[in-house]
């Protein structure tokens, strides 16, 4: 007979592994799909941020990134079991539910929805081509890349983020012009305050931008509109970004579970049960009023607890006890750090490699495809990409050359890769760019590449 999961967790941001650490905790043993592109990433919207100061018992704050890490340390160490993969169907309308992925298939009594919600685009006219070329909606991730340094930056956006993203970029552009549809902006006092009394940034109030321009491949400018005198103009500038709010992530239950106006899921008033029994709503999903990490974890918390409740009293819990042994360790795994390699510790015969010294000498001297993975210190993406790469590049061991560049030490060579945004995963072969990756891709797309430029299969 099939084995049928107590509950499948469907999203790894705060709301999703809160409410596994819940769950693991009950003995429920549950299954988590972290996501991998569908909605954002695994780890969610704060993989997208830096400093995170409002989560309680981080009294010095926390990067996104290293909270998400945490907390997904905590849901493994209870006997979560993750998938990096995206649900792309679900079943609601027979038990056990069916939750699908591109890689399997599953049957669960009860379902916890954590999907969270996607940055929003505006799709103006040019967007989609130079997307990822100037465009970009997380300043957070792709702000340090040369092609922004001493640039013009446009934010687009009046919350929160936007005031974030806007204050963020003053580090690397030359100036920041933030556009405010109306004539005030959403964002609290304080980060209005840090906005309006920054001298490199400008405020355009009631302005939108129509379209967006470009040279070589590359945005040079924006064409923007006054909203109340219909006047337009040009801002000629190196990089726009959005910070215009998010979608709920429902579109896989759309027909299934009841959702509001503007597909939100529908919760039962102080509760997180939606239109079906023994699914339930955790986090951004279902909320379009708080949307916090401390709220998605509060309500992943509820959405656990409930689960329990439903299955226990539908007697459907089958018991996991983890053995003491089995407990996964807190302490993160020893890193291998590889240090930054110079003329006296330069290893032309090694696999890996770190740093603008190493990729030089490696792309004259060595014979091997060159592998160059492009990250920045606060890019969210960066850190989901590297068990990744990991895993691909200890695979290959001995037959390809891997170097990681952080462009924020080595801009030069960031500038002479042009990358325009982190993670960027370039491969070389015979000194010649042969495939450029931006983002986070599956360890089967960098394979890929890998088998194709390795001896035997490049023809002759
Ligand atoms: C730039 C920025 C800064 C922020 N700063 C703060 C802050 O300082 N403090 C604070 O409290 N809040 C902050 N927030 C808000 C906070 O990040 C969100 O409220 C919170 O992350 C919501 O958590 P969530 O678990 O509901 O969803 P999300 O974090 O959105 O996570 C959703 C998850 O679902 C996954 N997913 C989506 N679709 C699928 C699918 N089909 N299959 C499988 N998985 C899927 C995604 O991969 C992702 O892992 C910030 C948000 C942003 C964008």
């Amino acid at each position: 007979m099939a084995i049928v999961e107590n509950v499948v967790i469907i999203g790894s941001g705060p709301a999703g592994y809160t409410a596994a650490i819940y769950a693991a905790r009950a003995n429920l043993k549950p299954l988590m799909f972290e996501g991998f592109q569908a909605g954002g990433i695994p780890g969610g919207q704060l993989m997208t941020t830096t400093e995170v100061e409002n989560f309680p018992g981080f009294p010095e704050g926390i990067t996104g990134p290293k909270l998400m890490e945490q907390m997904k340390a905590q849901a493994v160490r209870w006997g979560t079991e993750c998938y990096t993969e995206d649900v792309t169907e679900v079943d609601l309308s027979q038990r056990p539910f069916t939750v699908r992925s591109s890689e399997r298939e599953v049957k669960a009594h009860s379902i916890i929805i954590a999907t969270g919600a996607t940055a929003k685009r505006l799709g103006l006219p040019g967007e989609d081509k130079y997307w990822s070329s100037g465009m970009s909606a997380c300043a957070i991730c792709d702000g340090a890349s040369p092609i922004f340094k001493d640039q013009e930056l446009v934010v687009v956006g009046g919350g929160d983020s936007a005031a974030e993203e806007a204050v963020y970029l003053t580090k690397y552009g030359s100036h920041v012009h933030l556009l405010v549809r109306r004539d005030e902006m959403r964002a609290s006092k304080t980060m209005q305050d840090r906005v309006l009394s920054n001298p490199k940034i400008t405020v355009h109030w009631n302005t939108q931008p129509v379209q967006v321009f470009g040279e070589n491949g590359r945005l040079s400018g924006v064409k923007v509109k006054d909203r109340k005198t219909g006047e337009e103009k040009d801002l000629q500038v190196g990089g726009l970004f959005y910070a215009i709010g998010h979608t709920p992530n429902t579109q896989l239950f759309q027909g299934q579970l009841e959702l509001d106006a503007v597909g939100y899921l529908v919760v039962q008033p102080r509760t997180v049960n939606t239109s079906v029994e023994g699914v339930y709503a955790a986090g951004d999903v279902q909320d379009h009023e708080y949307r916090q990490a401390i709220t998605a974890a509060g309500t992943g918390c509820m959405a656990a607890l409930s689960a329990e409740r439903w299955l226990s009293a539908n007697n459907l819990i089958q018991e996991y006890h983890q053995q003491q042994e089995e407990r996964k360790q807190l302490t993160e795994e020893e890193e291998e750090k590889i240090p930054v390699e110079t003329e006296e510790n330069f290893d032309l015969s090694a696999t890996r490699h770190y740093g603008g010294y190493a990729l030089r000498k490696l792309f004259h001297e060595g014979d091997r495809l060159l592998m160059v993975k492009y990250v920045s210190p606060t890019c969210g993406p960066c850190r989901t990409l590297k068990p990744i790469l990991n895993k691909v590049v200890d695979e290959y061991e001995g037959k390809i050359h891997f170097v990681e560049i952080d462009i924020e030490a080595d801009p030069e060579i960031a500038q002479m890769g042009q990358v325009t945004g982190t993670p960027t995963v370039q491969f070389f072969h015979n000194k010649e760019l042969v495939k450029d990756m931006k983002g986070v891709k599956q360890k089967s797309e960098y394979r890929q590449v890998i088998e194709s430029y390795l001896p035997a299969n490049v023809s002759k």
